[in-house]
């Protein structure tokens, strides 16, 4: 069932997944300053589905226990339910400001492909098809928070996994036994560890080349499973809500996630030594355009918030009178009816695949996640080029009640704004884009689907332009199909 705040908070009390912080274990990730703000957050989108307001379109009724589970657990059969699931997507990702990228429908999108595509994954063994799916159905009934890892430490990249300086750096099969698989290695990085579950699932494409089976894997454990361990990074997390209002509340954190030699019981195992499934898992199931689906849907209320951003920092200050600032700001509304553009491209051309699971368009997806990430460092620059000195030089929420007090609120005042209003608005622009939770913000999106190059690289390769280039030997009236020829 659809899980409250309260409950989602009690479960890592309960069980806390083992994360270090500066060479010390968290103990209760619900208190400690790193994560408290997020967990909080998490908690206010899990309640949203008990809100009247909301819970008509955050949930629906599981066909096997009849009781209100998450819409993004909804097994997509028709255009409609497309349309049902990113309305899901769009009320979460605007409760953050789209600051947040590993809300847990991101990842239920991907496991309820993969749950519809159990007979996929049964290609490698019947056992794992079974796997897949009740796993899928466990974590819909229970609500679960999954957070993943699909790549390696960063140690050699000119080098494949098996010619790394030490053969267990990405994680692979150390041994088979009655009870399950033993693993061990690591794999670079979990967004939002504070989770129940993590999902280890395949890594960039694995070369078929001998040697490289063992890494050809996909799984998923607790978080606080004995021998898996969190490295988590330098915490971003601002203390007040006024001073740091994106990053007190939505600082995820990101984790290198170590397996020393964790067990992982036959039941939660779903690909094993097979590089061929490994490969084609997030294409062949949907997991690929369910996950693009999401981000595409997020990047719309990600890109309406900054929308929102820089037209109040313009009319703030008075900036909005130039002309300069009316076309960066007209630059944002292209960007972001280009985004709401594969948005409804992506549903309204959206086709069943092989399994049953209708799928958003893959080629608009491609549009979409291989622009986005160039889109947001401009709408970044685009802040910066509008808000000016105004995005470090602000006051702080007790400027205003010490002595100087006065002089904060005649000197920070906006053309429209009391001072207390134009600093805390020059405060979030300022946490999205220049403090250190806003830097990491561009190297999310830079990154986070994976790297720009290849994921371009791939794009290339899949495309088919021979209708294009025919057209054009056509217009220039050769008579040979090969340049050269
Ligand atoms: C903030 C953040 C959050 C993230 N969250 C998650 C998460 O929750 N889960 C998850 O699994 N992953 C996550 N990622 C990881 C993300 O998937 C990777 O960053 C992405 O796949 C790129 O891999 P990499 O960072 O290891 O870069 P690398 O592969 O190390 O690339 C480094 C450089 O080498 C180049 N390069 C490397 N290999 C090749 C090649 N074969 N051909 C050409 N150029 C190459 C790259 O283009 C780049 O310039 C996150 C990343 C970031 C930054």
């Amino acid at each position: 069932m659809a899980r409250t705040g309260q409950e989602y908070i009690e479960a890592l009390k309960e069980n806390p997944p083992n994360l270090w912080i500066k060479g010390e274990k968290v103990e209760d990730p619900t208190t400690h300053p790193a994560f408290k703000g997020v967990v909080q957050s998490m908690a206010r989108l899990y309640d949203m589905q008990h809100d009247p307001q909301y819970k008509e379109v955050l949930t629906y009724t599981s066909p096997t226990s009849g009781k209100p589970v998450g819409m993004s657990f909804l097994e997509p059969k028709t255009r409609e339910d497309l349309a049902k699931r990113s309305a899901a997507y769009k009320t979460w990702a605007d409760q953050t400001l789209g600051m947040m990228g590993r809300t847990p429908d991101y990842l239920n999108a991907a496991l309820t492909a993969y749950g519809m595509a159990a007979d996929f994954f049964a290609q490698g063994d019947p056992r794992f098809g079974e796997n897949v799916r009740n796993y899928y159905e466990y974590v819909r009934e229970n609500d679960l928070c999954t957070t993943h890892a699909l790549t390696n430490p960063q140690v050699n990249r000119g080098a494949s996994p098996a010619n790394q300086p030490d053969p267990y750096i990405p994680v692979g099969v150390v041994k088979q036994t009655a009870e399950g698989i033993i693993v061990r290695g690591a794999r670079m990085l979990a967004t939002l560890p504070v989770a129940d579950e993590l999902l280890v699932f395949p890594s960039t494409v694995l070369k078929m080349e001998p040697g490289n089976e063992k890494y050809a894997l996909a799984f998923a454990i607790p978080t606080n499973t004995p021998g898996l361990h969190f490295i988590c990074r330098e915490p971003l997390a601002g203390t007040s809500g006024y001073d740091h209002p994106v990053s007190s509340r939505f600082e995820e954190m990101d984790a290198m996630c170590v397996f020393d030699d964790v067990l992982v019981p036959w039941e939660r195992v779903f690909v094993l030594n097979n590089l061929e499934i490994v490969n084609q898992a997030y294409a062949a199931t949907g997991a690929l355009m369910h996950m693009a689906h999401q981000v595409v849907v997020h990047k719309v209320a990600k890109t309406e918030a900054f929308l929102g951003l820089v037209s109040l920092i313009a009319e703030g200050i008075g900036a909005d009178a130039f002309s300069h600032v009316q076309e960066k700001i007209a630059e944002v509304i292209v960007y972001l009816e280009t985004m709401k553009a594969f948005w409804a491209a992506a549903e309204a051309k959206a086709e069943v695949n092989a399994y049953g699971v209708m799928c958003p368009d893959r080629k608009t997806l491609d549009g979409a996640r291989n622009l986005y990430p160039r889109l947001y460092q401009r709408i970044h620059e685009i802040v910066q080029q509008i808000g000016a000195s105004g995005l470090i030089m602000f006051a702080s929420e007790k400027d205003f009640e010490s002595p100087l007090g006065p002089f904060v609120e005649k000197f920070m005042q906006g053309r429209n704004l009391p001072a207390r209003e134009k600093t805390q608005l020059f405060r979030l622009a300022w946490d999205m884009t220049l403090s250190s939770f806003g830097a990491r913000q561009a190297l999310y999106e830079r990154y986070f689907f994976g790297d720009p190059v290849r994921m371009h690289q791939a794009l290339f390769k899949v495309y088919d332009t021979e209708p294009f280039k025919a057209r054009i030997r056509a217009f220039l009236g050769w008579k040979h199909e090969e340049v050269g020829a």
